[in-house]
């Protein structure tokens, strides 16, 4: 089998799991942070845990760049640099500014995110930089790419800044949780899975593939589902959580 037959094969499976995991995730919660429970089995440190499972998708993305014989080229440089402003920053700054200290997670949750970011990371980096059609330089100015950057960028301020709000409420007002306001968290639970979801939407529509669309798929089978339990737990933890608030759609859902 060909590389190229390969990635096709393995791309239309990994959408297929991705739907069903969405639609798995709505009836089992990842048991992590706020839905932690016991019987998950050996559990590590959770910063560790973040760089573990976040790291293999910066290094591998760049990996596949370095070993291209498009790097260097503007499109693939610009590609590159979009992915690295998440994930360099996921795997080696984000973990450090939780402010959960002393938790720890379940090895197997670690383990399927690592699974999960080899796959992902394949199936963006090497058909960007290898198998996939080479881009000229006027990609940079395609509609698709420049909408896509844009949503890109407002997804990842939207998310950093929400995930930051609630770094700032247990620096602020001591541990455990509070209830977030302001700026988004006025019309929804979750603004960093909506800055997340949206962000990856527009690299879907930037890089213009299926290996984009899948990550999207993903990341919405993952974040839509927890976005519904958080907004459940916080209407069931905290009695005068503002009723007119919704889980990740405002004003809708
Ligand atoms: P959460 O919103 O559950 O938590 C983010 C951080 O804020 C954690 O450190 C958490 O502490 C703390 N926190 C959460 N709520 C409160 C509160 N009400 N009061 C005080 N502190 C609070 O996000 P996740 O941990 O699920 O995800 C972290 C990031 O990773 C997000 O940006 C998310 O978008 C991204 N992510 C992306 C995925 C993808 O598939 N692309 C999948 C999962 C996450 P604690 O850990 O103690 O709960």
């Amino acid at each position: 089998m060909t590389e190229a037959a390969f990635y096709d094969f393995f791309l239309w499976s990994w959408i297929g799991l991705g739907a069903a995991i969405l639609v798995v995730l709505f009836f089992v919660t990842a048991p992590y942070g706020r839905h932690a429970k016991r019987g998950w089995g050996p559990r590590m440190p959770a910063t560790l845990g973040w760089v573990v499972m976040e790291a293999p998708a910066s290094l591998g993305f760049l990996a596949y760049y370095l070993v291209s014989d498009r790097r260097g080229e503007p499109v693939s440089l610009a590609l590159l640099v979009l992915w690295e402003l998440h994930y360099a920053d996921r795997a080696f700054l984000f973990p450090f500014r939780r402010r959960s200290p002393g938790q720890t997670t379940p090895v197997l949750i670690v383990a399927s995110a690592v699974f999960f970011n080899f796959c992902n990371t394949y199936l963006n980096g090497r058909w960007l930089f290898t198998l996939g059609p080479e881009r000229p330089v006027s990609w940079l100015a395609d509609p698709r790419f420049v909408a896509g950057t844009v949503l890109f960028v407002v997804g990842l301020v939207t998310n950093r800044w929400a995930d930051n709000v609630l770094f700032r409420l247990r620096r602020d007002a001591g541990p455990g949780y509070h209830v977030p306001k302001g700026g988004l968290y006025r019309f929804i639970s979750c603004p960093n899975y909506a800055g997340e979801s949206l962000q990856w939407l527009g690299w879907a529509l930037a890089t213009y593939s299926l290996g984009g669309l899948t990550f999207a798929v993903w990341t919405l089978a993952n974040l839509l589902p927890r976005a519904v339990s958080n907004h459940r737990w916080y209407k069931k933890t905290f009695p005068d959580y503002p009723p007119e608030r919704r889980a990740f759609v405002p004003f809708v859902w």
